[in-house]
């Protein structure tokens, strides 16, 4: 199966059974290629509580953006001058007056003229409603050049510190995992062993990782030697304050609320004749016209043998409810908004 395939059931797995090493009753949210905009992860689960999502709602569905995040966490209780009640953001006013419009758009935030000043009150308290944040990369087929990599890449997240766990997602194989190819991996990082994808997914944790600490400063690293004998090079690194990290991991919890896992068919071609979903427990796309799981990437407007909908499969419903592909899309987001 592809990582595309391994990726959405890893999902869906971690949507029912996350965190696995203990029996917590608190809720996942679980997202898809999510970070900064140096790094993405694979899969991001945020671990959060009913209540934490209860006191989220009012926020409305669509993520926080860092501008409106400045001014939901910020807003006071009372009426005051904006430039009084919110901080310095360390970028012209004009944009947190911006966001000051946008905020009472969305339902979360008053505002008022006084003469030439705008005073806000906030409707509602932004909750702490992030729990932790887990980053899972996904590498189905473990090689020693995948493993080479990734340890590289592993050891950026361990330094900067910005999720409270990383682990690795491999398939698990009649001969197990090769312990020299998790040898390569920082010790730090926690391992997940996936078999049975075609029944779901069953998922064991190998390995367990180390929580890092995202209160403290991290690093980030920017270069590093190759360590070959005629490289003396120094690496270079970059300090991240926990402040930006704090910031950082709200913007990246906000998308995951927004999107969750299954915003895939927002790219992908639910208009073709050939897609379909499956299986109950994702539910995962499928190509009839290929007869197997299609790709994200390849389901696109580059896909050669693409087929539109007939125009009598919207024909009944159309334009209302649209054809298969818009009930498709339909679905998916029913699933989203559930668990949100
Ligand atoms: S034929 Fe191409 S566009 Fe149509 S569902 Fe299959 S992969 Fe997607």
């Amino acid at each position: 199966m592809k990582e595309f395939g391994f990726e959405l059931r890893l999902c869906a797995w971690a949507e029912r059974n996350w965190p696995p090493l203990d029996e917590s009753d608190g809720v996942s949210l679980v997202a898809r290629q999510l970070g900064t905009k140096h790094r993405r992860w694979d899969t991001v689960v945020i671990e959060t509580t009913d209540t934490g999502l209860t006191d989220r709602a009012p926020f409305d569905t669509e993520r926080l953006d860092s501008d409106l995040l400045h001014v939901a966490r910020n807003a006071p209780s009372s009426w005051t001058y904006y430039r009084d009640a919110l901080p310095d953001p360390g970028y012209p006013w004009r944009y947190v007056r911006e966001a000051v419009h946008r905020a009472s758009d969305r339902g979360f935030l008053d505002t008022r003229r006084v003469g030439n000043r705008i005073e806000i009150r906030r409707r509602y308290r932004y909750p702490d409603w992030v729990d932790r944040i887990i980053a899972i990369e996904n590498k189905p087929d473990l090689d020693a050049a995948a493993a080479r990599v990734l340890a590289e890449q592993l050891e950026h997240d361990i330094a900067l510190g910005l999720a409270d766990e990383v682990w690795l997602a491999t398939s698990a194989t009649d001969a197990g995992i090769e312990p020299a190819l998790l040898e390569a991996m920082p010790v730090e990082v926690g391992v997940l062993a996936v078999s049975d994808l075609h029944r779901g997914a069953t998922v064991e944790p190998i390995w367990n990782p180390r929580t890092l600490g995202v209160t403290d400063p991290g690093t980030r690293i920017l270069d590093r030697p190759t360590g070959g004998s005629t490289d003396r090079s120094a690496a270079r690194f970059e300090y991240a304050d926990p402040d930006w990290k704090r910031r950082k991991r709200l913007e990246i919890a906000e998308r995951a609320y927004e999107r969750g896992w299954r915003s895939y068919a927002e790219t992908m071609r639910t208009d073709c004749r050939g897609f379909e979903l499956r299986d109950p427990t994702g539910p995962f796309p499928w190509c009839a016209l290929k007869s197997r799981e299609q790709t994200a990437a390849e389901c696109s407007a580059r896909c050669r043998e693409f087929e539109p909908e007939p125009p009598g499969w919207r024909a009944r419903e159309w334009p209302i409810e649209g054809g298969p592909g818009k009930a498709a899309k339909r679905l998916l987001e029913r699933k989203r908004a559930r668990r949100r």
